[in-house]
């Protein structure tokens, strides 16, 4: 009875912001876009930050 699927193989996806392929995404962003964004676009990083509250608390 071993009906699981395996999901955890880890593929490069392409971070939605730049386009870049990125292992470590948050809601879509790689890493250097949310760095970015922190430092230099305010408003798309609390975007972001909405989005992310909202997929860890759909609420
Ligand atoms: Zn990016």
């Amino acid at each position: 009875m071993s009906d699981e699927k395996d999901t955890t193989t880890a593929l490069p996806q392409s971070c939605v912001r730049c386009g870049a392929l990125s292992l470590l995404r948050v809601v879509g962003r790689c890493a250097a876009c949310i760095g970015e964004m922190g430092l230099s676009y305010p408003p798309d990083h609390k975007a972001w930050r909405d989005e992310l509250t909202r997929e860890v608390r759909p609420e």
